[in-house]
């Protein structure tokens, strides 16, 4: 049978019915899922360091013959210590397996095997060398076939009962079983400046590299084979992006009248304070966008307390002021509250309309809000994702706002577009993201950001505390309380499930009857009635409530400038880029204020440096970097719908050069009608697979 790229893996050799189930709980279904299964690493197999040749402190691989091998236990531990013997024409090496029980009766003597691992001088014995927890891998009797001695190898991570070894004939065999059949979708203008490989080529080339092929190069994925499958998986996820975005231009937008003397009027009647350089610059930047006759789709991006919402809000009034309506989509009810609020004090005081409209509501009231907003009297609708639900419906919306995008999905997006005629869309979003996830995520939206705080801010400073110091937490709060300032205390409730929400309720009693008997404290969590909410909210607002005691349902939105600390109990638990945002909560007034972050001394590598990094710094670009490289990109924004593209062979950490190059290429071939068209054509014809991988057929 001959294969082509589509042919399912099953048909391969060595592939039975198991082994094609664990390569599809992999995603892996057909020969290409398999193909760009690249190497993790690579091992020169041609020029083994011979066991004469080894000095201590380097890495190495080796092939040796097993001499001996035996499972040491110790006295009064429970874990053993594999040890075997290993020689070569030159010497003999002594080799340690930590935890090696299941090692046992797995080594013949005479059984030739690769060890790849650091060689080091043996503690106890300074005269002897041995190398500890190697990787390994038996060769055949024969002495190892070639894929696996006799050339630079690739070394795969397993997937389930696939061995590396076993990954490595499988994907021989399918290159060779492929032959010339691998066709390139990237035409070669794009890939000759750049002196990248066709796929083909450079399918074969990171698979099985030639030999005079660099080892460093390889496993820092910089052969221009690795080069080439990373920038066309970049390429084609850009071009999506770019088509996306050229369609949306096509449809015809609506071109506001700014350069008016009414509206400039306008404008300056609602902002209550000289705006910042910054929000002066995206303003413009905005301002442009809604005068031109094409579609806003701009994304603002600002730390928590940057001043995102008054710009979004004097957008607002130029729509409205052209006889349009806007809407402000929020991603909670709290938070949709708190804009319906601010927007009142800004807009309202100016005579606009402005409603709110969120699930909760009273349906007489609910009714109400729908009527005025279908017949045109609501100039401003702030909500929930209630405002996409179908009865929904305005006279003419001019401009969707969305904030906090990152809760949301595109497709929000898109259905709270559709409830007008080709609105222009701001969003806004308050998590610091990396320049390169930026331009994954939101790479079909242009960026406006704001880096710069409103002017007369006290400082923020961030400690970390341990549980034994509570009692001094909460005396040094006390103080602060005392002095006429308020207080957040934040509780881990993930999902607000009922034990932890428990809990915080337990605590919040503790600390009303025994620590604060004499301070009033408010309770606020995700379960309590709307109504109640509010109520509890509005009572920390006025200043009735001194100390806050809450779950998460404070991380967005919460405005209260003479909230000047905030404790935030088992700070382990959360997030990095949740951490920062809760800490956006205060450090809003003139007053010093203080992020306590209780958390046990000892703890876990990453769980420490998130808590450090808080520490050291507030700025969101940092703290994003560090929170990327924490978790990497996949679980950069958690278990929210996100819409970040699942990468086979590039890494948005290590390849950001590649991404930015591939985005070139990619938006200047989006904007050549006729180069667009061409590729579409070929794409469409050899290969319908990765239309739908990178949707570049989905009008988003
Ligand atoms: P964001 O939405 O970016 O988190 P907000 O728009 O809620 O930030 O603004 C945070 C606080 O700063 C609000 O109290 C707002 O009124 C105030 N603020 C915004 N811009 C300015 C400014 N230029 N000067 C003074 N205060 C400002
Ligand atoms: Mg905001």
């Amino acid at each position: 049978m001959s294969l082509s790229l589509s042919t399912e893996a099953k048909f391969l050799k060595g592939v039975g019915p198991q082994r094609a189930e664990a390569l599809a709980r992999r995603s892996i279904f057909t020969i290409e899922d398999l193909l760009y299964h690249l190497p993790f690493r690579y091992e020169d197999r041609l020029r083994f360091t011979r066991l004469a040749q080894l000095e201590p402190g380097n890495v190495y691989t080796i092939e040796a013959e097993v001499v001996d091998g035996n499972l040491l236990r110790f006295r009064g531990r429970r874990d053993a210590v594999y040890h075997l013997l290993v020689r070569d024409p030159t010497g003999m090496l002594h080799v340690k397996f930590f935890h090696g029980a299941y090692l046992q009766g797995r080594f013949r003597v005479g059984q030739r095997i690769v060890l790849h691992g650091k060689v080091e001088i043996d503690r106890l014995r300074p005269a002897r060398l041995e190398m500890v927890n190697p990787q390994f891998e038996m060769l055949g009797t024969s002495g190892g076939d070639s894929t696996e001695v006799g050339r630079i190898v690739p070394i795969y991570e397993a997937i389930g009962p696939l061995t590396p070894r076993v990954l490595r004939r499988v994907v021989h065999g399918a290159l060779e079983g492929l032959g010339e059949n691998i066709p390139d979708p990237l035409p070669a203008e794009l890939l000759a400046p750049y002196g990248l490989p066709t796929r083909a080529a450079a399918l074969r080339a990171a698979h099985f590299p030639p030999p005079e092929e660099n080892l460093d190069r390889l496993n820092a994925f910089e052969t221009p084979a690795q080069r080439r499958l990373i920038f066309e998986e970049f390429f084609f996820f850009q071009l999506g992006l770019a088509l996306r975005r050229r369609r949306q231009q096509a449809e015809p937008g609506i071109a506001f009248r700014v350069r008016d003397e009414r509206i400039r009027e306008a404008l300056k009647r609602v902002l209550p304070f000289k705006p910042t350089a910054a929000q002066k610059r995206v303003l413009a930047e905005i301002v442009a966008d809604l005068e031109r006759a094409t579609p806003m789709n701009r994304l603002l991006q600002g730390d928590v307390g940057s001043g995102k919402t008054i710009v979004a809000l004097q957008a607002a009034v130029i729509v409205i002021e052209n006889g349009y309506q806007a809407a402000l989509m929020a991603p909670t009810e709290i938070l949709a509250v708190q804009h319906y609020l601010s927007a009142r004090r800004v807009l309202g005081r100016a005579g606009y309309e402005v409603e709110l409209l969120v699930s909760g509501m009273k349906p007489a009231a609910r009714r109400e809000a729908l009527e005025r907003a279908a017949s045109g009297t609501t100039q401003l609708l702030v909500g929930t994702h209630a405002l996409i639900e179908d009865p929904v419906a305005f006279q003419k919306l001019g401009l969707a706002i969305i904030d906090e995008q990152h809760r949301f999905g595109v497709l929000q997006r898109k259905r709270l577009r559709e409830k007008g005629a080709s609105p222009d869309v701001l969003v806004m979003t308050a998590t610091p993201i990396p320049r390169t996830l930026a331009l994954t995520l939101y790479g079909d939206l242009d960026l406006s950001v704001i880096d710069e705080m409103p002017p007369g801010r006290g400082p923020l400073k961030t400690a970390w505390r341990s549980e034994e110091e509570l009692g001094r937490v909460w005396e040094f709060v006390r103080g602060e309380m005392k002095a006429g300032r308020q207080a957040y205390v934040v509780y881990p409730v993930v999902e607000e499930s009922k034990q932890e929400l428990k809990a915080a309720i337990a605590q919040y009693e503790r600390l009303s009857r025994e620590v604060f008997p004499e301070c009033r404290l408010g309770l606020l969590h995700g379960r309590l009635p709307s109504d109640e909410k509010d109520r509890v909210m509005e009572g920390f607002r006025t200043g009735e409530i001194q100390m806050l005691v809450s779950t998460t349902v404070i991380e967005v939105g919460v405005d209260v400038p003479n909230a000047t600390v905030m404790v935030v109990e088992h700070a382990e638990r959360f997030g990095l880029a949740q951490l920062h945002q809760l800490r956006g909560r205060i450090g809003r007034g003139r007053e010093k204020s203080y992020c306590i972050l209780v958390a046990p001394r000892e703890l876990s590598g990453e769980a420490r440096e998130r808590l450090d990094t808080l520490v050291r710094t507030t700025n969101g670009a940092e703290i994003a970097e560090a929170d990327l490289r924490l978790r990497g990109p996949g679980e950069f924004f958690g278990t929210a719908q996100h819409g970040a593209p699942a990468l086979r062979v590039a890494s948005l950490l290590r390849d950001h050069q590649l991404l930015e190059l591939a985005r070139r290429e990619a938006f200047a071939l989006a904007e050549d009608e006729a180069r667009a068209a061409r590729l579409e054509r070929a794409l469409a014809s050899h290969d319908p697979s990765w239309q739908r991988r990178y949707e570049l057929a989905r009008v988003g």
